[in-house]
């Protein structure tokens, strides 16, 4: 090798090895961070809270949803403001078309009070040993949203809605309030034309009236 095409080599390397240095520091980055708990059946009530911090490539099958891609990092969701000021995140995957459908909702005068969508928790699936639950929700991958939850509870031991129903989270169902759901609605059937099914139309014994996921449940 002459001494010109050394010189040529050694260029090459000093032009690439800041390339190398910051995908390098990029991977290492690549951290997944999320807060979650388990649902426990006995005390009725939220256990082992706890911060998760690892990298992306370490992620388990049960933390990421396999339809969407959305995970439980809160590095994939965003944060949206509705125009009325009202703040939530959801996975980035179905963020922008959520957000324009309940601003075009909130312009028709539709009553958008709250939104819950990303809170990552153990609350479905079979029961440990402990009594804790041991599956991630939809809302643990920001795929699910829960709208006016004081006025769109969610109830137990119901099929179909009647008096024998235990509401077990959020507000007593008030259907023809401001803010409450029903199926005939706007804010239901505008979910429903982009995709998302209604938890007040489960089949089985929960009826969620504030919820909206696209896989149902
Ligand atoms: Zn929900």
């Amino acid at each position: 090798m002459g001494i010109r095409q050394l010189s040529l080599a050694s260029y090459l390397i000093l032009c690439l090895l800041p390339v190398f240095t910051w995908a390098n520091t990029a991977a290492q980055e690549n951290t997944c961070t999320y807060h979650t708990y388990k649902w426990n059946v006995q005390s009725k009530s939220a256990v082992e809270r706890r911060l998760v911090e690892k990298p992306y490539s370490a992620l388990t099958p049960q933390e990421r949803d396999a339809s969407s891609g959305c995970s439980v990092c809160l590095e994939d969701q965003l944060q949206i403001t509705l125009r009325n000021g009202v703040k939530f995140k959801m996975c980035a995957v179905l963020a922008e078309r959520t957000e324009t459908t309940l601003n075009r909702l909130l312009v028709r005068g539709e009553i958008i009070d709250s939104v819950t969508g990303y809170r990552v928790g153990l609350t479905r699936g079979d029961v440990d040993s402990n009594g804790n639950r041991t599956e991630y929700s939809n809302h643990s991958f920001g795929i699910a949203l829960d709208i006016n939850a004081d006025m769109n509870g969610l109830y137990g031991n119901c099929i179909p809605f009647n008096e024998g129903c235990e509401l077990r989270k959020g507000g007593r169902w008030q259907p023809n309030y401001f803010g409450g759901l029903h199926k005939d609605k706007p804010t239901v059937r505008a979910f429903k034309s982009i995709g998302y099914k209604w938890g007040g139309e489960i089949k089985g014994r929960q009826k969620d009236f504030m919820h909206f996921s696209p896989s149902g449940y």
